[in-house]
């Protein structure tokens, strides 16, 4: 049956007779085959001798993106998708540990139990988000773990200005902006042994459509379809995946600059007043970052001081941004 969607992927209509011929199987092994496909609830329309049609709509099941995407790597090792998962980090951890390569993903409709930093909770309804986690297994060192989440970020925002959607902004770490308002969150999970990164999940969890953001949130969440007439999950998917695997390439070979200025040329939060809230919560002016990724403050008293992401919480001095 995934001989038929590929096919049916692949152009935008095929007889039942070419289909048989490839496939080697009668006319109406083919009927029956798509007959199945229907009930699983693919739209595939019969457009007489043109042949059969597959409206895929919004659907991000792996047949219908791996022939677009245009990576060597990422996005084509083990590709999990299930209509419903607890959470793809943990999906993508336990794929880790199963030894699947670098580049392996995982991408659900719902996350039923999502998670975002320090414990809290991402939520992930049905269909209308973009949820899923890369496996990495990087040459990197383990204090440079954090630099993936910016990455990621720019990966994620440079995807969405090629999908025509511009002023997305990075609010310093991992979270980025639209109009103020929050569109996307990013979880990077590690696993490291003394000197090397072993493996590292890297989650994202992108707002598409209405209903993603959790009523309570209203104030400063948002999704893509508050602004535009979304793009397609797997395009944004695809592009993504190609942006995170040049900036990946040129993380290992130069460190925070190799993406330094498509990160500053986007951070909300450089040269804005932040309140940081930790251990210790202050306020002050967000001055610089430094070639680890850590954001530097300088607090009410004139001190600089080095924040670590992965500890913190950073939040505009007059509202979330
Ligand atoms: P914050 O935005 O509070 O600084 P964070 O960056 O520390 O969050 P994340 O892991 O990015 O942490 O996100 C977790 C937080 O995001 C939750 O505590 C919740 O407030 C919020 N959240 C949960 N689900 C969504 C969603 N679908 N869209 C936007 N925000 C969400």
């Amino acid at each position: 049956m995934r001989r038929i969607l590929e096919m049916l992927c692949k152009s935008e209509y095929m007889s039942g007779e070419d289909m048989s011929r490839e496939l080697g199987m009668t006319r109406a092994a083919v009927w029956k085959k798509i007959e199945a496909l229907r009930l699983e609830g693919w739209n595939i329309e019969s457009a007489g001798k043109r042949g059969y049609h597959l409206d895929a709509g919004d659907h991000i099941d792996p047949v219908l993106w791996e022939h677009i995407l245009k990576t060597e790597i990422l996005g084509r090792q083990t590709n999990f998708y299930a209509y419903s998962l607890d959470s793809t980090n943990r999906q993508v951890k336990q794929m880790a540990m199963e030894g699947c390569a670098g580049g392996s993903l995982a991408l659900c409709e719902e996350q039923t139990a999502g998670k975002g930093r320090l414990g809290r909770k991402w939520v992930s309804g049905p269909g209308v988000g973009l949820w899923h986690s890369l496996l990495l297994r990087p040459d990197l060192k383990p204090a440079q773990a954090p630099l993936v989440t910016f990455a990621c970020a720019c990966a994620m925002a440079l995807a969405l200005e090629k999908q025509g959607i511009t002023g997305v902004r990075i609010k310093w770490p991992n979270d980025l902006i639209l109009s103020g308002k929050k569109i996307c969150g990013i979880l990077n999970e590690v696993s490291c042994d003394m000197d090397q990164i072993e493996y590292l999940v890297l989650g994202v969890g992108l707002n598409v459509r209405k209903g993603s953001v959790p009523e309570e949130l209203n104030d400063r969440a948002g999704c893509l379809e508050d602004f535009c007439l979304p793009p397609r999950r797997r395009d944004i998917l695809a592009d993504y995946l190609l942006e995170m695997e040049t900036i990946m390439r040129q993380l290992e070979l130069d460190g925070f600059e190799g993406m330094e200025k498509i990160y500053r040329d986007r951070s909300c939060t450089l040269g804005s007043r932040v309140r940081v809230i930790g251990s210790e919560t202050f306020e002050g002016t967000a001055k610089d970052m430094d070639e680890t990724g850590a954001l530097l403050v300088e607090d009410e008293e004139g001190i600089v001081r080095r924040v670590l992401a992965g500890d913190v919480s950073v939040r505009g001095v007059m509202g979330y941004v």
